[in-house]
């Protein structure tokens, strides 16, 4: 059993894990930079741990001092939320060889799975859809416009290691395909210390559909149905919803399945994410598969009325899952918005800053998850996402609605947020019929 969970972590996905901790009844450590000293995960948990510096490569991103903060309190187990370490596998080997619980997959499987080639491969064998790509990273210009060529135009050049939508570019032609490959690289040498990079056919009009997938360490896995993730801006997602109105019954089955069978090849153990495009003829091809916890999990925990995180934890434990497939029921629709720290009028820059007045809406069927309170400083270091609200409504007509109102009642001053540009999108007549690809926010 694990008494005592340290939360590799900050922000909002901290404090999500601190509440789930606490309902089970294990103590919780934070760590913190000096930035963070009056953060809210630092308050609400336990114990707390200073770990260094504001930049993230001398704390949260520090293996050694959140090793050591682990073992000086007596830990048993990491969470490592999502970002930071969540899915660096030389992180998950070390607590594995330090006898600490990572909680999320071994380090192999993050190890095959974080290298978008391997992954495919992977997928692949097990009888998974894949779109056309390298069969593996280039390097080389010469060889990667020889892939494009075999491929056929257009297509998308993205970092082995990427995530986040970094050092991913489109070519149309061979005569973008230059540019659009050393900016790639480019991107990707500073975001990931990597050059290997990854081709493959660009999908015109998709949508973005994931799976969640839990799986315990005895071989069972079930999904919990699909997220539709295509209102992104620059790759990034801004909003999320659960179902996705582009998905019946049968092709949730037959989805499902294959990303279960594809966890099966993959022997994913824990809480994971299976991401597809959905192309506009209702075939699908796997995209990359996340081993950690996703910022949107909250809109699967609606519909389902399971508990991510605590099953996380179960499952980290070595408990066998109680559920089955059947269990899980989708009830209801729920969309989340993220919240950021930004100024969409001047290109969605991050507004960094002291957060004067503070009110969250509330009520039936809504949900924050944030570490907001009045006075607290945004500080321009780590991501500018500070909260984010999830409805949950009868059907996709009244989640619309309450996220319309939740976003009018929402207040936070002295920062910029995107949160009016939140409500654009809500409000937008091709988002209420569900007319939405991953160019939505391209076009409106
Ligand atoms: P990351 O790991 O950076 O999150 P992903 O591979 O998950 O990158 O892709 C992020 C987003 O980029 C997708 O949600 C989708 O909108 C777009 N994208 C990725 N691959 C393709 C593709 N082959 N065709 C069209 N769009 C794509």
């Amino acid at each position: 059993m694990i008494k005592k969970i340290l939360i590799a972590n900050r922000g909002e996905i901290a404090v999500r894990i601190i509440r789930a901790c606490r309902e089970l009844g294990i103590e919780t450590v934070a760590v913190y930079s000096e930035v963070d000293a009056e953060d809210l995960h630092t308050q609400l948990a336990d114990s707390a741990i200073c770990i260094g510096p504001a930049s993230a490569t001398e704390s949260y991103l520090n293996m050694e001092k959140i090793i050591s903060a682990t073992i000086i309190s007596g830990a048993d187990a990491i969470h490592p939320g999502f970002g930071f370490l969540s899915e660096n596998s030389k992180f998950a080997k070390l607590c594995h060889d330090c006898n600490i619980i990572f909680i999320g997959p071994s380090y192999e499987v993050i190890e095959t799975l974080g290298n978008k080639s391997n992954a495919k491969i992977t997928m692949k064998n097990a009888g998974v859809p894949v779109i056309e790509g390298s069969k593996e990273a280039v390097t080389d210009v010469e060889q990667a416009i020889n892939v494009a060529k075999e491929i056929g135009y257009p297509v998308i050049i993205k970092a082995a290691l990427g995530g986040g939508g970094k050092g991913m570019r489109i070519a149309n032609s061979s005569a973008e395909f230059n540019t659009a490959f050393s900016n790639a690289k480019k991107e990707s040498k500073m975001a990931f210390s990597d050059e290997r990079m990854y081709i493959e056919k660009y999908i015109q009009n998709p949508r973005h559909i994931e799976f969640q997938i839990l799986a315990d360490k005895f071989g069972n896995v079930v999904h919990l149905g699909e997220r539709e993730c295509s209102i992104q801006r620059n790759h990034q997602k801004l909003l999320e919803e659960a179902p996705s109105s582009a998905i019946d019954d049968s092709l949730r089955k037959k989805m499902g399945e294959i990303a279960v069978k594809g966890a099966k090849a993959a022997k994913y153990e824990n809480a994971g994410t299976i991401e597809f495009l959905l192309d506009e003829d209702g075939s699908f091809y796997f995209m990359e598969m996340n081993t950690r916890i996703q910022v949107e999990h909250p809109v699967t925990e609606a519909v389902t009325g399971i508990d991510l995180i605590k099953e996380q934890i179960r499952i980290a434990e070595g408990e066998v899952m109680d559920l089955t497939q059947d269990d899980i029921k989708i009830r209801g629709h729920a969309i989340e918005c993220r919240i950021n720290a930004e100024d969409p009028e001047e290109n969605f820059r991050p507004s960094p800053g002291e957060i004067k007045e503070y009110h969250m809406p509330g009520g039936n069927g809504i949900r924050v998850d944030s570490a907001l309170y009045p006075g607290i400083k945004i500080s321009p270091y780590y991501d500018s996402m500070i909260a984010k609200i999830i409805v949950h409504g009868k059907d996709r007509k009244e989640a619309i609605r309450k996220m319309d109102s939740a976003l009018g009642e929402l207040v936070i001053t002295g920062i910029k947020t995107n949160a009016h540009f939140q409500h654009k999108i809500v409000t937008h007549r091709n988002f209420r019929k569900g007319n939405i690809t991953i160019r939505f926010i391209d076009e409106m």
